[in-house]
């Protein structure tokens, strides 16, 4: 599988958690940033995988698949979640794609809203945004 990215990110300490991927251009509204990389795999051994890593880098998908970020993916996985995202995800097939939710600006942190991907709603959320829902 091929995991493209069109707009380049840096990976650097995040305001949020961890690593996080800052924009080194401008990126447009809309515009597609990259397709998160990463292995195919079910989702059971996706699961058992990701307990073993500090975060979960696992998208979940509705015919027991999963892709599995930990595992040769790309710099897509660094994206964190946030309640006020400038980007979102869309699935099509097994790929995840990022794509700009408004005007980027160089050096901005990309933030998504994980959705029902991940941690059902156990993780306590420190991406700051005044709307914040508390949990991931
Ligand atoms: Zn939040």
């Amino acid at each position: 599988m091929h995991f493209p990215i069109y707009y380049p990110v840096t990976v650097a300490k995040s305001n949020i958690a961890g690593l996080g991927a800052y924009a080194q251009t401008a990126i447009p509204a809309r515009k597609k940033i990259g397709s998160l990389g990463g292995t195919l795999t079910t989702i059971r051994k996706g699961r058992a995988a990701a307990k073993t890593k500090k975060t979960i880098h696992l998208v979940e998908f509705d015919d027991n698949k999963a892709l599995d970020a930990g595992t040769n993916g790309n710099d897509m996985r660094f994206i964190n979640h946030s309640c006020a995202p400038n980007t979102y995800m869309r699935i099509l097939g097994y790929h995840v794609e990022f794509y700009a939710l408004r005007n980027i600006k160089k050096g901005e942190e990309l933030t998504c809203h994980y959705g029902e991907t991940h941690h059902e709603g156990t993780l306590k959320c420190r991406c700051g945004a005044p709307n914040c829902e508390g949990f991931i």
